[in-house]
């Protein structure tokens, strides 16, 4: 099963209903999530407008979509986009999400999570649509409670390298509750924990550990792990996170409500760059460079309210998550 099909399989047929042959505003579509969201959608005869700069999003993603006739790229900052269309759902994904890319682009990962966010809320209101917010797991930053329930309000280094982010997807938030309460606009808000698969980026400061990882072990290059390797985070698998942010967009139990999508399964990073090294046959080794500053130190979500509220449950394994996209990152190189 392809993962298209594997999300919309996971879809009740009211979810399905609620998104089918709707008009929808996917900021950061041409990314790694957003472009997940545009295909799942496209399937379900909706129309994709498409927004993204190309900043950390890949034109390869969406290169299958664009005969769609239901699909339209717009190019352009979240920022500075205006439009006169109205939209029934506005996914706001457009963000660097990277943390070695966006600690050298601050201003623009705090633009894109706030003025963006204000302009998509605004365009929300005009289009009476539903808005969904891709919040992140960083706003709880270094936690202290774990597994961590959205009513844990956070430990953020306000002004620390990666308060960009934390704080953006922070500032974020407090604007889709202050739209949702002054103004009763539909606002769901998505914390998603670290997710991998097809499309993650690999090159440069665009990487993440496990895309990363997979790319240097299948090159039998170095694996580079940022400080001791005992820090942990909880990897969730595409098709799973998408699943999860879809059943958020259409419940109707979560209006002005706040999820955590990720899985259960905490990982240390260095059993993760073992891992990865059995289930590539690698030769790599593992060296260990300085840690990444302000770098949370445990990441593993509650996500009872999820389980409850929207029936979604992570159904793919670390493991089998990885062998799925070694087998993609395979056929790309052909
Ligand atoms: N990491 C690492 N080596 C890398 C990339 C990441 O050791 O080449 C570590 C990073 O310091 C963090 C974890 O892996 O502790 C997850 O990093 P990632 O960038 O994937 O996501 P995030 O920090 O946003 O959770």
């Amino acid at each position: 099963m392809n993962e298209v099909n594997e999300i919309l399989s996971q879809l009740t047929t009211e979810e399905k209903e609620k998104l089918r042959a709707k008009k929808v505003l996917v900021t950061g579509g041409g990314g790694f999530l957003g472009s997940w969201i545009g295909e799942t959608l496209l399937a379900l005869d909706t129309k994709v407008y498409c927004l993204d700069n190309f900043s950390t999003g890949v034109r390869r993603n969406i290169e299958s979509l664009k005969n769609n006739k239901n699909f339209r790229l717009i190019e352009g900052d979240v920022e500075n986009f205006e439009t006169d269309e109205s939209f029934d759902f506005v996914f706001h994904f457009a963000s660097r999400p990277a943390p070695d890319d966006y600690v050298l682009h601050p201003v623009e990962t705090l633009k894109a999570n706030s003025i963006g966010t204000l302009k998509m809320l605004e365009l929300s209101k005009k289009s009476n649509a539903t808005f969904v917010y891709a919040s992140s797991s960083e706003v709880y930053g270094d936690a202290e409670v774990i597994p961590t329930p959205e009513d844990y309000w956070g430990k953020v280094n306000p002004i620390g390298v990666r308060s960009c982010y934390d704080e953006g997807k922070r500032f974020s938030e407090a604007l889709c509750m202050a739209y949702f309460r002054e103004c009763n606009l539909d606002v769901r808000i998505v914390r998603i924990f670290n997710t991998f698969g097809p499309r993650l980026r690999a090159d440069g400061t665009y990487g993440r550990a496990i895309s990363r990882f997979l790319t240097q072990a299948l090159g039998h290059q170095p694996i580079t792990i940022y400080g001791d390797g005992q820090q942990t985070r909880s990897f969730t698998y595409v098709t799973d996170t998408v699943t999860g942010i879809l059943k958020v967009a259409t419940s109707g139990l979560a209006k002005g409500e706040v999820f955590n999508i990720g899985n259960t399964e905490e990982t240390k990073i260095i059993d993760l760059a073992t891992l990865i090294i059995k289930l590539t046959e690698s030769k790599s080794k593992i060296i260990f460079l300085p840690p990444a500053k302000d770098d949370p130190r445990r990441r593993r979500p509650d996500i009872t309210k999820a389980m409850l509220t929207l029936k979604w449950a992570p159904r793919v394994s670390i493991e089998e998550g990885i062998k799925r996209t070694i087998e993609w990152l395979k056929n790309q190189k052909i």
